[in-house]
């Protein structure tokens, strides 16, 4: 399971940062997630829950925040939203665009007890 190597990986970095802090319990778990970043948040939440009972992070508790898709269009160079993974430029149906946001998978803040 692909979240569950994320999972892994957060409460690595979330470990490290304790150390470097000197922190000894946390709770709360700060994420920024794309809508393109192929996470399954649930997935995400379940990894993580099945990993922690045995560090230091038993007692926290993950917060993520969802980050919509924005594109910029190349051709008339206004910024949108994307809905559905439907890639199109709504003001001028251009499919030459960029995505501005959407593709996160951050660590933002971690919150001690
Ligand atoms: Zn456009």
């Amino acid at each position: 399971m692909h979240e569950l190597r994320i999972a892994e990986s957060i409460v690595q970095s979330v470990l490290e940062e304790m150390a470097r802090q000197n922190l000894h319990s946390i709770k709360t778990i700060g994420l920024r997630i794309g809508a393109l970043s192929g996470v399954n948040i649930d997935s995400l939440r379940f990894g993580f829950e099945s990993i922690v009972p045995e560090t230091a992070l038993a007692h926290a508790r993950l917060q993520v925040e969802e980050v919509a898709v924005q594109g910029e269009c190349r051709h008339c160079g206004k910024n949108f939203e994307v809905n559905e993974f439907i890639f199109v430029c709504p003001h001028c149906f251009s499919t030459d665009m960029a995505i501005k946001t959407g593709q996160e998978l951050d660590l933002v803040y971690i919150e001690a007890e």
